[in-house]
């Protein structure tokens, strides 16, 4: 997978100042007072004073995933398996992740599965594996795409299945209001993509 060019918000607070991309610190609590006043509100009264250096303070945490390489999280993997073939399965991931188009929190599951060729990766990684691109603006379909895709790519098992129901806020909140209502995006490759018993057995053991 191509790391993307994006820069994460260290490298901005970081990069020098002749940098035109660079966006300081202050310039991002700026823009958050300048919301703060076009919703209707004083950012100088004192309950909303601190909260522009809150809410930056808040995106480096829900942004972090553009500064972290997926690659690098499952670089280490295991060939001491004693011969286990079969699929392996983390059910139930929490997903918490951001739409590109409202930067409203996307909240859900995620169920990653791939069947080993010869290496394993330790099971924690494919749970940060999820969690580095769900630190990111995204579309479900793309997330699920990239989750699949780098696991794929880098393990290089004969297949990989991922399954993410979620529900998105920019739906529920506002728009069409529309609650208790999840999109459910799947993404097989390998052996999974072509062996719909496997596929079958995948969408059976994740409920
Ligand atoms: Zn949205």
């Amino acid at each position: 997978m191509a790391p993307t060019a994006l820069k994460t918000p260290a490298q901005i607070y970081s990069s020098n100042e002749n940098d035109e991309s660079h966006v300081s610190r202050a310039e991002a609590e700026l823009s958050v007072r300048q919301l703060i006043r076009w919703a209707g509100d004083n950012p100088d009264r004192e309950g909303l004073l601190e909260t522009p250096a809150r809410v930056v303070k808040a995106f480096e945490e829900w942004f972090s995933g553009y500064n972290q390489d997926p690659a690098e999280i499952l670089s280490k993997t295991f060939e001491e398996v004693e011969g286990y073939n079969d699929l392996v399965l983390l059910r139930g991931v929490r997903l918490e992740s951001y739409c590109e188009h409202h930067m409203a929190p996307i909240i859900g599951t995620a169920h990653v599965a791939y069947q080993p060729d010869s290496r394993v990766v330790g099971i924690s990684k494919l749970a940060r594996l999820v969690e580095v691109y769900s630190k990111r603006l995204q579309i479900q379909e793309k997330l699920t795409t990239q989750i699949a895709n780098t696991l794929d790519a880098v393990l290089k098992p004969k297949g990989v299945a991922v399954m993410i129901s979620a529900e998105h806020q920019c739906m529920s909140t506002r728009g069409v209001h529309k609650h208790d209502v999840d999109t459910i995006t799947s993404r097989f490759t390998g052996c999974f993509e072509t062996d719909t018993g496997l596929q079958n057995r995948f969408f059976q053991l994740v409920g």
